[in-house]
């Protein structure tokens, strides 16, 4: 599966719906969260549809480690050494867009655990 046409998140992959893109690689594309909830807020996701961070490492490792270290890059781009990566997987931990991808969050104290 390589894109899904009814995936919102495909379509800001493809430029066809506007994201506000802060960082691309090979395999990946983030963008700023429409609802921030953290001064940084971006959004990983592959460029591959698959519906979640486990079926994105089972058909693609290179491209679920290449999230990991693009997150990174873009904490990194805004000031930010320290930051939280989540991945929520199904409904009931929160997950609403079902392509992968990792929140990167940063710029304010992270409560422990999360809600
Ligand atoms: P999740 O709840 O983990 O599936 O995360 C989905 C995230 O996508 C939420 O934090 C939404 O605010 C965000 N989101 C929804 N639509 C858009 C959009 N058009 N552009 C950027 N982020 C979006
Ligand atoms: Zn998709």
């Amino acid at each position: 599966m390589t894109a899904d046409t009814d995936c919102l998140f495909c379509k800001i992959v493809t430029g066809e719906i506007p994201g506000d893109v802060v960082h691309r690689t090979e395999r990946t594309v983030a963008f700023r969260d429409i609802n921030p909830q953290a001064p940084l807020h971006v959004l990983v996701v592959p460029r591959e549809h698959l519906p979640n961070a486990a079926a994105l490492a089972e058909a693609d490792p290179v491209a679920t480690a290449e999230l990991v270290t693009a997150a990174k890059a873009v904490a990194a781009a805004e000031g930010y050494d320290d930051y939280r990566l989540v991945f929520n997987t199904g409904a009931d931990a929160g997950q609403t867009v079902f392509h992968a991808h990792l929140h990167v969050l940063a710029g304010r104290g992270q409560t422990w655990p999360p809600g």
